[in-house]
């Protein structure tokens, strides 16, 4: 089926790579217009590069350091001078620094903090005038499993990611209240083939396939996830066909947090 998001225009950051590039992807094949940001705005241009190739127009590219409040406007004023309006923000640009309590240093908490949840902040803040001026839409936050269920090593990564979930509540019932027709849901991954996970591997000493394998093992359906097993839920919170769903917290995660397998 083509076609889910037809006219809408749509923000992904973090398009550069992993699963925002494939979120921009997605987006396109389905009929939006695509604002592509990242930090390394080489990637960026790559991923609209890709989709102009298939539809001259749809993507601009756009350089986005997503814990800047300054980018965040000009980013927001681009998309609007470009097609002007804005229905769909997919906040997924994301940093992951792992380390327990005991040896995290404060300024990499912060780090975390700032890349992961300011940039949600300030995303939703600002773009909201643009969304009410568009008549509507829906913001589609990356959190994680980490948001659900804890880890001693992912201490930073998943604060950021569970403050994700509370925003994205506090947000959804605010634009309910206002009655903006404004959605804010949020996708809770497991594991995913992405450049994340490489160099989680590289940093292990170990090859991406081997950690793919190990953690798929711990996954109840047997594998870690690909970008599209995440993209799907992307194109259906950001159509109408989820006009409906507002403050959740979707799960995609082979079964993972919904409990164990026993081994007796
Ligand atoms: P990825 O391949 O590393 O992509 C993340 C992208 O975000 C990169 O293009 C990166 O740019 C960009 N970025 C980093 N800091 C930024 C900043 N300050 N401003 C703007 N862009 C910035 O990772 P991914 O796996 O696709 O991650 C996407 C999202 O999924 C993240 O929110 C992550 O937490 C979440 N997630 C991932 C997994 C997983 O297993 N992969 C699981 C659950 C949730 P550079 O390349 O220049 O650094």
């Amino acid at each position: 089926m083509h076609g889910r998001v037809e006219g809408k225009t749509a923000l992904i950051t973090g398009g550069g790579s992993g699963l925002g590039r494939e979120a921009a992807m997605h987006l396109a094949e389905e009929g939006a217009n695509i604002v592509v940001s990242d930090l390394n705005d080489d990637t960026a241009q790559a991923t609209a590069d890709e989709i102009n190739a298939q539809r001259q127009g749809a993507a601009v590219a756009a350089r986005h350091d997503v814990s800047s409040e300054e980018d965040w406007a000009d980013v927001l004023k681009t998309t609007n001078s470009q097609f002007g309006s804005l229905h769909i923000l997919v906040n997924n640009a994301g940093i992951s620094i792992h380390g327990p309590i005991e040896e995290v240093a404060f300024e990499t908490w912060k780090q975390v903090q700032e890349v992961n949840v300011d940039s949600v902040f300030w995303g939703c803040k600002l773009a909201l005038p643009y969304m009410r001026e568009s008549g509507g839409g829906s913001i589609i936050n990356i959190s994680s499993t980490a948001a659900l269920y804890a880890n001693p090593m992912t201490l930073s990564y998943g604060v950021s990611k569970a403050s994700v979930s509370y925003m994205t509540k506090s947000i959804a019932l605010h634009c309910a209240q206002q009655r903006y027709n404004i959605r804010c849901n949020s996708i809770h991954p497991t594991f995913i083939k992405t450049p994340l996970l490489e160099r989680l591997a590289d940093a292990a000493g170990r090859t991406v396939e081997d950690v793919h394998q190990s953690l798929g093992d711990v996954v109840p359906l047997g594998e870690v996830l690909e970008p599209r097993d995440v993209t799907f839920a992307v194109i259906y919170l950001a159509s109408d066909e989820s006009k409906m769903m507002t403050g959740a917290e979707l799960v995609i995660d082979g079964g993972l947090t919904a409990g164990y397998l026993p081994k007796i």
